[in-house]
């Protein structure tokens, strides 16, 4: 652990004129409100602000910087308040703690997404308000990375360190922070990928074994080379970072043979001239890779990192990766946005809240501009965020939802009933659609009616699962209901047809026959037409129809295939059903769009409709199987006459597939049905046995 006048000596050394008695105040108070605390590690917890105070001094940063991360946890940890802290150290003291504070304050309690957004909220918040509140967090998250293997709870490590590469290390990018991006980046991946970390860094090793100090010998022979040039060159070559490797291993999907710029070299110049006369020089001496030469300085990045940037055909089997860059640019690349922090002699000392840097302004102007948070969202690359818009109560609540959500899926996140009884909604105090897309930041209040209920129609425009979900709740809800009128009319019809009242415990006989648990169950399926009129009438009273049952015939059921010729073979057909004709009527075709052709019985009514396309003269086949024939046939209104009907076709083998009660007055009642025959021969025979019975008044082909 740093000792006090170790921790005042770095600041000195860069910044003579620091405030001494500040850091020595802050020292002394963060060492006395942690006490006795202790850290995963067994060190006091003392130890954790003062090394993250140790990182900032690296950073160059000013002493009001370097005292904040002293204080970074005695808000949060201690006994210690804001109050306090302003009175003894100063109101910019106390609003860097403050902000860093709240950033850290909302860790635990909250499940993993809304951490992260109300992190990233705050994170925002507290940027804009100055950004040195980030340097401190990056540098209290790296200390916290650094001795992370101390924790115990292997899920905790997992949480941390997944929060480490989804927003810190973006984070450090963005600021150009790039050594704290790639230390945050390496540790997180030990964390999260331990296997993947180990056979790098083991491939790694063999690599370094098999060709001796390869760096060193390519590093001296490109100072060589340039020297001889003409160029003065600190020439510096490092091997990638375990996680850069792995990230390319991933998304090329090759070898780690083949993985090119395994190896990449820093050569530091003493200015812009001298780069670009490198990168000549190094040109002539190798091949460059097409497509690898970029130049940043005469285009810097965003986050105003400048550099050359090639690669080349070091040898055979290898390329290697050139940064070229003056020193002044190689401390911005290291350090980003601090290099801009750091104290500079003869300058001015006094606190720089918003530093004049081009990328930076962009930031806070763009955070400044609270209407297009997202815009902050796309610069700070935190993709995780992007498919999310975070709105608000009147009360100040954060809500979270899927992109596009409106305000119909703000009032679901909120609470179902509130959901539900939405009617309208206001977005910042205006009075909008439904189905408005909600912005970040938005502040939603949702207008609410108790008669209310989900409408189907917003399924078509809400995107959360929370409200498709109750949507379509509500809608199969409606649906059930209309079904079970609809079952229960069909019921009454068809029970109807007995003339018999029934019993509780008959209608109870026929739910078990049918396997159904109740009533309702019973409805749903008449009106789903899962149970048929023959099957409730057999349920109800076993026999009515017992000699209903088909007689088999040898063939596979009662919709066996019928042959017709005539017809352009492979082309698509059905029976009419209007006419119903049956094997042994005359039949025509006709063309239907979309339907192919219909099969008409000749005197259907239907064919002398005008705009008929051409009639396609048909036969039945030798294949005839059934057809279905349509009979209408009056009986009289007394018990057994139902019976008397069913009895006949039973008895001649015809199976009834549908059986209606069409109309019915005190003396008579007309039914309708279909039923299955062999052919015309077969129907003309039932039809006579029909006529021939005293129950039955009159029977009529039904042909339209
Ligand atoms: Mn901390």
């Amino acid at each position: 652990m740093l000792r006090q006048y170790e921790l005042v000596d770095r600041v000195l050394a860069y910044d003579p004129d620091a405030d001494e008695d500040l850091l020595n105040r802050a020292y002394v108070f963060s060492m006395q409100a942690h006490g006795s605390q202790l850290r995963a590690s067994g060190d006091p917890y003392f130890s954790h602000p003062i090394e993250v105070a140790g990182i900032l001094t690296e950073l160059k940063l000013d002493a009001e910087t370097i005292a904040t991360g002293i204080l970074h946890d005695t808000i949060e940890d201690t006994v210690a308040t804001p109050e306090q802290i302003e009175k003894l150290f100063g109101a910019h003291v106390a609003r860097l703690v403050d902000g860093v504070t709240k950033l850290s304050k909302i860790e635990g309690g909250l499940t993993a997404n809304e951490r992260a957004a109300e992190n990233l909220r705050k994170f925002l918040l507290a940027m804009s308000d100055d950004i040195r509140v980030l340097l401190v967090k990056l540098a209290d998250r790296l200390h916290n990375m650094r001795t992370l293997h101390f924790i115990p709870s292997l899920e905790k490590r997992q949480r941390i360190a997944r929060e480490t590469m989804d927003i810190y290390a973006p984070l450090a990018e963005r600021i150009g922070l790039y050594g704290f991006m790639d230390e945050l980046q390496a540790l997180a991946f030990q964390q999260l990928e331990p296997e993947g970390y180990d056979t790098v860094v083991k491939r790694l090793e063999g690599l370094r074994a098999g060709s001796g100090d390869m760096v060193a010998r390519i590093a001296s022979g490109i100072r060589l080379l340039l020297g001889t040039g003409g160029v003065e060159a600190d020439v510096r070559g490092r091997e990638k970072r375990p996680y850069s490797i792995w990230r390319k291993l991933q998304a090329h999907r090759i070898a780690f043979e083949n993985l090119p710029d395994v190896i990449a070299f820093r050569v530091i110049v003493p200015d812009i001239a001298a780069a670009y006369r490198a990168l000549g020089l190094i040109h002539q001496r190798w091949q460059a890779v097409p497509g690898r030469f970029k130049d940043f300085i005469s285009t810097p990045k965003r986050n105003g990192y400048r550099s050359l940037h090639t690669t080349v055909i070091h040898s055979e089997r290898m390329r290697i990766e050139i940064q070229i860059r003056t020193a002044e640019m190689d401390r911005e690349a290291e350090f980003g946005l601090a290099a801009h922090w750091a104290y500079k002699a003869g300058g001015d000392t006094s606190a720089p809240a918003r530093v004049a840097y081009p990328w930076l302004k962009d930031l806070l102007d763009a955070v400044d501009q609270a209407a297009s948070p997202e815009e902050v969202l796309e610069h700070t690359r935190l993709a995780m965020f992007q498919d999310q818009v975070f709105a608000f109560t009147p009360k100040g609540e954060l809500i979270q939802l899927p992109a596009g959500s409106c305000p119909v899926d703000f009032a679901y996140a909120v609470h179902t009933e509130l959901g539900d009884t939405c009617v309208g909604a206001k977005i910042n105090g205006r009075v909008v659609t439904l189905r408005t897309p909600l912005a970040n930041g938005d502040q939603v209040e949702i207008l609410r009616s108790k008669a209310q209920h989900p409408d189907p129609a917003w399924e078509g425009f809400v995107v959360s699962i929370k409200a498709r979900a109750a949507v379509r709740r509500f809608v199969r809800q409606q649906e059930r209901a209309e079904l079970l009128a609809m079952g229960r009319k069909l019921y009454d019809e068809v029970v109807g047809r007995l003339k018999l009242p029934l019993s509780e415990d008959a209608v109870d006989a026929a739910l078990g026959r049918l396997k159904l648990a109740d009533r309702t169950a019973l409805y749903l399926a008449l009106a789903r037409q899962t149970v048929g009129d023959t099957a409730l009438l057999e349920a109800v009273l076993p026999g009515s129809t017992a000699n209903l049952k088909p007689k088999k015939r040898g063939r596979s059921g009662p919709k066996a295939a019928i042959s017709i010729t005539g017809l352009t073979p492979g082309v698509a057909y059905s029976l009419a059903d209007c006419c119903h004709p049956i094997p042994g009527d005359r039949i025509v075709g006709v063309g239907r769009a979309g339907k192919g052709i219909e099969v008409h019985s000749i005197d259907c009514a239907h064919l002398a409709e005008p705009g008929e396309s051409e009639w396609l003269d048909l036969h039945w086949g030798d294949e005839t199987g059934t057809g279905v024939a349509r009979v209408s046939a009056v009986v009289h209104n007394a018990p057994g006459s139902l019976a008397a009907l069913t009895a006949i076709l039973a008895h001649h083998g015809a199976n009834i597939v549908n059986l209606t009660l069409t109309d019915r007055d005190r003396a008579f009642h007309n039914f309708v049905v279909d039923m299955e025959v062999d052919d015309l021969a077969h129907l003309t025979n039932i039809v006579a046995a029909l006529r021939a019975t005293k129950a039955v008044v009159s029977v009529e082909r039904v042909k339209a």
